[in-house]
């Protein structure tokens, strides 16, 4: 069986390869820029003040009050030796202009201006953040509503990111009801259908999701109808080699390869991807609701290009024997890692106390004080 490692270099070999799309700054957030952006303008884009106060000619106090300079407004005349403008936050200052005196430090009597104020102060200089013409951002950068401010500084209105993938899910299971029926006995709530919807839209994709009971003609049909509005199809459950598992054979018969069937990993075994000519993708996900999760962030993320990021970090506590697979846990960070007892594959807890994932390779035993990879990115790669 190959290795998570071994898995995930599969799974990047047929990354999805997003078109481009052009769109409005204001829905940006969570997406990447296909090309690099270039600053139009120098920053600032002209000499300002940064203060409410007095541009004041070099050599007083004290100095003659001439006029006044509101933000976005501007003063044609340079200042004449002896005179001082009043002047806002933002206002451009005039030509002649040695500092600006702020307000809660200036004297003013009639027309008359005094206080004490170094060369240079309170004055923000053009291009003393930027000039134009430098890159202010790298093509791949995930785009945060910090960067949506440069963006519009920089007198864009829209900008060409990378377009997410359109997602079906496909939960498979006869015993499954939909949240809010009525459960009749053996049966149990479909879990991972709303899970694997939101953690694809939280990542900017849109979803369709349906289910089927586990009928081989069902299964094709439902995954055929995602098929035709997705790119890639999320199936869970009925990944396994059980007599009622039809997914594998379905998807062979839509025409899919498979390139694996199998991880070593705990949760998440059963885990299975494959491709098809028109370059569509599926991943097999298991049915327990951690491990559909789990292989969720792993390797749909990673086929994504967001896959999680392991840093080493400092165990708080020692673990018990790992076992022969390596093994995923949720664990909580905050300076050192603290990871949580392993509950099994079928919990649907654990969620709101846990903030990362780690990796305990098979055959370890980890000591309190040892390197463990983490992942703090559970939810989004970079927000
Ligand atoms: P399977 O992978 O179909 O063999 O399912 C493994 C376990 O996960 C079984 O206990 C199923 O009842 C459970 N399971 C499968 N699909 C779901 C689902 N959508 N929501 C909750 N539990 C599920
Ligand atoms: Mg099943």
């Amino acid at each position: 069986m190959i290795s998570y490692e071994e898995a995930v270099d599969h799974v990047r070999g047929h990354a999805w390869i997003s078109p481009l799309l052009l769109a409005p700054i204001t829905e940006s957030v969570g997406h990447q820029l296909v090309a690099p952006i270039v600053a139009h303008f120098d920053s600032p884009v002209f000499d300002n003040s940064a203060m409410d106060g007095f541009a004041v000619y070099a050599g007083g106090p004290p100095w003659r009050i001439v006029g006044e300079i509101a933000a976005g407004s501007v003063r044609a005349e340079a200042l004449a030796p002896g005179t001082a403008v009043r002047i806002f936050t933002g206002a451009p200052i005039p030509e002649g202009t040695d500092a600006v005196l702020p307000i809660e430090l200036a004297e003013v009597r009639g027309d008359e201006l005094s206080g004490q104020i170094a060369p240079g102060r309170h004055i923000r200089r053009r291009a003393e953040e930027y000039a134009a013409g430098q890159v202010l951002l790298e093509r791949g950068v995930r785009i945060n509503p910090g960067i949506v401010a440069t963006m519009a500084a920089n007198g864009m209105r829209q900008v060409a990111v990378d377009a997410p993938p359109r997602v079906g899910v496909l939960a498979t299971g006869s015993e499954l009801v939909p949240p809010g029926e009525p459960l009749w006995p053996g049966q149990i709530y479909d879990s991972n259908q709303p899970t694997l919807i939101s953690a694809a839209q939280a990542l900017g994709c849109t979803v369709e999701g349906r289910h089927t009971n586990d009928d081989p003609d069902l299964t094709r049909q439902a995954a055929e109808a995602l098929l035709d509005s997705s790119d890639v199809l999320l199936t869970v459950g009925g990944v396994s080699v059980g007599a009622h598992d039809y997914v594998r054979p379905t998807i062979q018969r839509l025409g899919f390869e498979q390139i694996f069937s199998g991880v070593a990993i705990k949760p998440g075994k059963p885990v299975s991807f494959g491709v098809r000519d028109d370059g569509k993708v599926w991943f097999g996900l298991p049915g327990n609701p951690r491990s559909a999760l789990v292989t969720f962030i792993l390797f749909v993320r990673e086929w994504m290009g967001c896959g999680p990021q392991w840093h080493p970090c400092v165990l708080a506590h020692d673990l018990a024997p790992a076992g022969d697979r390596e093994t995923f846990e949720l664990a909580c960070w905050s300076g050192d890692v603290r990871v949580f007892e392993s509950v099994g594959s079928h919990a649907v807890g654990g969620w709101a106390e846990a903030n990362a994932l780690v990796r305990v390779p098979a055959g370890s035993q980890l000591r309190a004080g040892d390197p463990i990879q983490t992942t703090l990115d559970l939810w989004h790669p970079t927000l």
